[in-house]
């Protein structure tokens, strides 16, 4: 593959914004008119008066250290959503280039294109929500920069295969982006691995599921150095703020205290899965390698609704194709899944 030929020359030629803070991060910092009087408030350990380092060096290096690859292959940004953007304007001419996306998926990749006005090209998950690669395969063109894939797939629950994606790898001039939100509620190995192998792969991880930091808006994305340069190119000068890195370093360090949420999220997810698939208004339930369970009611607006008067909100899912009638369902803690589990047991009756 040669990516200077996916990337649109205007970002090829690109003359990046040289911020301040790359060049010097100590000294007497005079350069870049900030407050040197400090700011109102404090928070430990954070320099709120400061811009944070534009390349995130620490951040990188903590995070390429926990997959086993190099800072060079790392790119944070203010969540996976900072980085399916920039995948768009770094790679995709508008109204020009094509992306294909297996749904039904995680809608940002579609309202993305559609933001930078770029056609996507559909192609329908096949019943068991695997991937159809041949038909994937068969609606890439000469133009097509991207398909993404979900896995675990938001909103059907279940894991791509892997022999599957690395097969769309080595199906052309075309990156392939793999979403791993939630890979970690998963048995499946990460994809961060092979990136070595395949040059056009990119992973996307989040600290917003299993690390439980959505609030903190930190995403990131695993690829080859040449594809991460490109993003540090076009990115805002400061994309991540130095509160959201410094709690994301701490957060990077309570490894063990995240591997038991994981393990109670799992245990409850089965529990849940158990419990609705013997409910006489559920249809289906699929099985579930995320955070979130898929399930197939018999009414899901009229479900949907009866819930909220009872202040229980999920996700209605009925307009995506292949999921009529499905509700998708976050696993919560014990008392909120004992909550939604009692009303649909009085809805139903
Ligand atoms: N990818 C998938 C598959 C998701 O479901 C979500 C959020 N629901 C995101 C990415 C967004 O992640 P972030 O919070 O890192 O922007």
């Amino acid at each position: 593959m040669i990516l200077e030929n996916l990337v649109r020359p205007n970002i090829l030629h690109l003359k990046p914004y040289r911020s301040a803070r790359q060049d010097y991060l100590d000294g007497i910092l005079l350069d870049a008119n900030e407050n040197a009087y400090g700011s109102p408030i404090s928070i430990s350990g954070v320099e709120l008066h400061r811009y944070p380092d534009p390349y995130q060096t620490k951040l990188r290096e903590r995070l390429a250290a926990m997959h086993n690859v190099d800072a060079e292959n790392v790119f944070v940004g203010a969540g996976s959503d900072e980085v399916i953007d920039l995948l768009f304007r770094i790679f995709c001419e508008p109204l020009y280039d094509n992306v294909v996306i297996p749904e039904p998926t995680y809608g940002m990749y579609r309202v993305s294109a559609n933001i930078h006005n770029v056609p996507v090209r559909r192609s329908l998950l096949k019943d068991d929500f695997q991937l159809d690669t041949k038909d994937i395969v068969n609606r890439i063109t000469e133009k097509t920069k991207i398909i993404f894939c979900c896995s675990p797939n938001n909103p059907t629950g279940n894991s791509i295969s892997e022999k599957d994606i690395l097969r769309l790898c080595t199906s052309g001039e075309v990156l392939v982006v793999v979403d791993e939100a939630y890979v970690e509620f998963a048995e499946s190995p990460s994809l961060t691995s092979r990136i070595t192998d395949y040059p056009n792969l990119v992973v996307m991880r989040t600290l917003s599921k299993s690390w439980g930091m959505a609030g903190i808006r930190l995403g990131y994305c695993i690829a080859h150095p040449a594809i991460i340069d490109f993003f540090l190119k076009v990115k805002a000068p400061y994309n991540v703020n130095s509160v959201s890195a410094k709690l994301a370093l701490e957060a990077l360090d309570a490894f063990a205290e995240r591997e038991k949420i994981i393990t109670t999220i799992r245990n409850e997810r089965k529990r849940l899965m158990h419990r609705l698939s013997s409910m006489t208004c559920v249809r289906e339930v699929f099985p579930s390698d995320a955070n979130f369970v898929l399930v197939r009611v018999y009414d899901a607006g009229d479900l949907y609704s009866k819930l909220i008067q009872r202040g229980i909100i999920i996700r209605n899912r009925s307009n995506e194709p292949k999921l009529q009638n499905c509700i998708r369902i976050t696993v919560g803690t014990p008392e909120e899944n004992d909550a939604l589990l009692s009303a649909m047991e009085d809805i139903q009756v």
